[in-house]
């Protein structure tokens, strides 16, 4: 009897992905929760592909993790428009002209599907784009516009649209602040010019996006501003000890000032055995961008876009399903942040297109039901269910864009 007990397993894992993959694991009443809440998701790339590569967002792919009809099949009702500066553009100091040219990319694509999407301003903006059933974007830059910090080139991309930008370049080591991944820490935190990038990012009322900094540049950050900071897509170093994720204590530093985490989704983020699978398949951590400086030198803007490009669009890895996390698992991770700081501190940040590996079952951006469902499974109240969704980050998007004239 005991031999046959493996392929039985097997058979109902099979059996409950198919049915995660048609969509049928989802109950009604998560459904019916999911489709009346605010989604607003703190971290999707999506512009790269199109960038990269032609097409339009608003065409529905087969590969990939984002477009903008199978975000409607999600429920997204919101989101972080990331649009992401790789490393390859900073050796050659081409940052602020990528950024320019993936912010008119941007405004083109959501212009071009001006039915589904528009640019939110503020949260008000956001409430009233969600309202008349489009998905609000709020731009948002991954790596740097400027490695220098300087507060007049932030204020023309502020005048641009721009309302969330990264303290630190990605994974790359600034001028003002440090990465939490660039090997060296050579700021231990922020300098003069960092403090003053953030008094101006609190004067605009822009989103300080503290994903990918230091813990040392976080905290400072958490001290200087005057706006709760939000760590837009990350995990949590107590579950899984990289520095890519944040310890609990930086987590109740950020959450005593106000502040949200956004959730990424990935299991390289979250899970251990996959995240050691990727980073011995890949022979580096998935942050290790050292040998971005010996790619580039004396190259066109054209020449840094070939080698950008094969990187989109950012899939998951290969890893075996075996090792996955499930969507439960990763609800789980969420509510030891719950239980350290409360439900009030936590969001959604799935950086989908931005190279996680999903968890078990979990196809793609349409998929997003099937947290709302591991949330109730896991006797959370609508309200938990809705602040977590999008309702505390929307909170925290206020009190950053609306409590001051607009500039
Ligand atoms: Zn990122």
């Amino acid at each position: 009897m005991k031999r046959f007990q493996p392929s039985i397993f097997a058979g109902l894992a099979a059996l409950f992905s198919l049915l995660a993959a048609a969509g049928a694991a989802v109950s009604d009443r998560a459904r019916e929760l999911h489709r009346s809440s605010l989604v607003f998701d703190g971290h999707i790339h999506a512009i790269e592909r199109e960038f990269y590569h032609g097409g339009d967002i608003g065409q529905r792919k087969p590969d990939g993790q984002f477009d903008l009809p199978r975000a409607r099949d999600g429920g997204l009702g919101a989101m972080f428009f990331s649009f992401y500066v790789t490393e390859d553009y900073y050796p050659g100091r081409f940052e602020t002209k990528q950024a320019l040219r993936l912010i008119d990319a941007c405004i083109t694509q959501i212009q071009a599907n001006s039915a589904a999407i528009e640019i939110a301003r503020d949260a008000s903006g956001v409430e009233r784009i969600h309202a008349a059933g489009k998905i609000a974007a709020v731009l948002d830059v991954e790596g740097s516009f400027d490695l220098d910090g300087d507060p007049a080139v932030m204020r023309d991309f502020y005048r641009l649209g721009l309302r969330s930008m990264q303290l630190s370049a990605h994974n790359w080591q600034n001028n003002y602040a440090d990465s939490c991944c660039s090997g060296t820490f050579r700021w231990k935190g922020l300098n003069d010019r960092g403090r003053a990038w953030i008094r101006e990012a609190n004067r605009l009322g822009m989103v300080i996006n503290v994903s990918h900094a230091s813990d040392d540049a976080i905290s400072q950050a958490i001290d200087a501003s005057t706006d709760p900071v939000v760590a837009t897509h990350h995990g949590l170093r107590q579950v899984n000890d990289i520095p890519r994720n944040m310890p609990d204590w930086l987590l109740k530093k950020l959450a005593a000032k106000g502040g949200v985490i956004g959730f990424q989704i990935g299991n390289e983020f979250h899970n251990r055995k996959v995240f050691d699978w990727v980073t011995a398949h890949a022979g580096k951590p998935f942050w290790d961008t050292k040998p971005v400086g010996e790619a580039t030198g004396p190259l066109t803007i054209f020449d840094l876009d070939r080698i950008a490009a094969p990187k989109f669009p950012m899939g998951g890895s290969a890893a075996p399903e075996d090792l996955k996390m499930t969507v439960d698992d990763w609800v789980g991770v969420v509510d030891r942040a719950i239980g350290l700081v409360g439900e009030d501190h936590v969001a959604l940040g799935t950086d989908f297109d931005g190279g996680p590996t999903l968890p078990r079952g979990m196809r793609d951006v349409s998929d997003l039901p099937l947290i709302t469902d591991a949330m109730l499974r896991r006797g959370y109240s609508d309200e938990r269910i809705r602040k977590f969704l999008g309702g505390n980050l929307l909170r925290v998007f206020r009190q950053i864009t609306e409590k001051r004239p607009t500039p």
